[in-house]
């Protein structure tokens, strides 16, 4: 009987004899025998004639709390974690014969294997309710669903991992079914280079989210994703073969126009009078790329928004460049360029700054995409409104950290 069904039937039985507190109340005399007729009344032909079938003792001295799932009858937390994970130790053998196949380095096993079965102290699990926030993102719960598949950072470091993968749209209804999701139907080799990926992805993400929370070496973005590239050649990823995924879950086009040859991703954060604006810079000539961010007081998202999309401009102008597409994820911000028409008052001189800049751009486009597409730049306006950032501008190596399509 499972916790709700005893319930269920001590709510019934209780209807009926209010007073009974204790099973002692079912027994009497000396040496101690069950009430028959009285437990048969309460809890019926079936259930009373089990409860009857319990023999008593007559030994033990005291009333004894017992947890039946421990064979000492003692309740520990470990007993409780295992009991809790049965079920996903009975039926998912298949992700413990990939994980454990012999072929991952130790390493990276032991860690996927702590993954799955949930056991990575996330705080979730432990810490108090008022304290449970990302300290990558802010976000309320940090579960490890959030952590390693739904946090912007981590999506950032799967669309730039070796196989890209779009970590908040793969189905599955923990991480262990996650994961299984992802290495469904690919070969082999595929499928190792897979988990050697995805391990590469979780392990970064770990170790920057303990950087953070225990003071440690902290990474930007680029070198977290330089450091997913580095373990996945030290882990044998490259080993298995070339690295090529053609599964449609991973890459969908963009509405982008593609006579761009010059793409500037922007996006901006906006929290508690701080923005902070990111702009990724890609030139599809030769894929080379960087990226600049800065932070510093404002009003609103908008505000952020159109302060990143001012300093894309900006870099265009310094650049030189002709014929760039701005992509930002602001609907409002790219209309109001369009139109010409700032949509809030209290940023009209900031509009009309920018939009004096534009005009010293040749044949440069505004352009609305989907915030998946700026997942890297998002994090970047995150991470740089979080840690009030100064203005900064870097030289990206690798390839740009973008979703593959954009680099049709
Ligand atoms: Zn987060």
């Amino acid at each position: 009987m499972d916790y709700v069904e005893f319930r269920t039937v001590m709510e019934e039985v209780r209807v009926r004899a209010p007073n009974l507190r204790t099973v002692a109340d079912l027994l009497r005399g000396s040496p101690l025998e069950w009430q028959k007729e009285y437990v048969l009344y309460l809890f019926g032909r079936e259930e009373g004639g089990r409860i009857l079938s319990i023999s008593l003792s007559n030994r033990l001295g005291r009333d004894t709390l017992i947890w039946k799932e421990a064979r000492d009858g003692k309740f520990s937390v470990k007993g409780a974690y295992w009991f809790e994970q049965q079920g996903r130790f009975n039926s998912n053998n298949e992700i413990w014969r990939l994980i454990r196949d012999g072929k991952m380095h130790p390493r990276q096993s032991i860690f996927l294997w702590r993954l799955c079965v949930g056991a990575l102290p996330t705080k979730d699990k432990y810490a108090g309710e008022s304290n449970q926030e990302c300290v990558l993102c802010g976000f309320c719960c940090e579960s490890a669903d959030h952590l390693f598949m739904q946090c912007p950072l981590s999506r950032a470091l799967w669309l730039g991992a070796p196989l890209p993968v779009k970590s908040n749209e793969v189905s599955g209804e923990n991480l262990t079914m996650k994961v299984l999701t992802l290495v469904k139907g690919l070969s082999k080799d595929l499928r190792l280079q897979a988990m050697v990926s995805f391990a590469a992805v979780c392990d970064t993400v770990w170790n920057q989210r303990n950087a953070i929370i225990h003071g440690g070496k902290c990474g930007d973005i680029p070198s977290l994703l330089k450091e997913v590239w580095r373990k996945f050649v030290e882990f044998g990823g490259d080993k298995a073969g070339e690295v090529s995924d053609s599964r449609s879950h991973v890459v969908t086009r963009p509405l982008v126009p593609y006579q761009f040859n010059k793409m500037v991703m922007v996006d901006g954060a906006y929290k508690e009078s701080w923005c902070g604006m990111a702009c990724t810079m890609i030139d599809k000539f030769d894929w080379t790329w960087d990226y600049g961010y800065f932070s510093k007081e404002g009003s609103s998202s908008l505000e952020a928004e159109m302060s990143a999309i001012g300093l894309a401009v900006e870099v265009i102008v310094q650049k030189e460049w002709v014929g760039a597409v701005i992509l930002s994820d602001c609907q409002v911000a790219v209309t109001a360029f369009d139109k010409r028409k700032c949509p809030d008052w209290k940023l009209t001189d900031k509009f009309l700054h920018i939009l004096d800049q534009m005009s010293k751009c040749r044949d440069c486009k505004l352009v609305f995409v989907k915030r998946d597409f700026l997942t890297f730049v998002n994090s970047l306006a995150v991470q740089a409104r979080n840690e009030r950032l100064c203005k900064t501008f870097c030289i990206g190596e690798g390839l740009p950290p973008v979703n593959p399509s954009f680099l049709v």
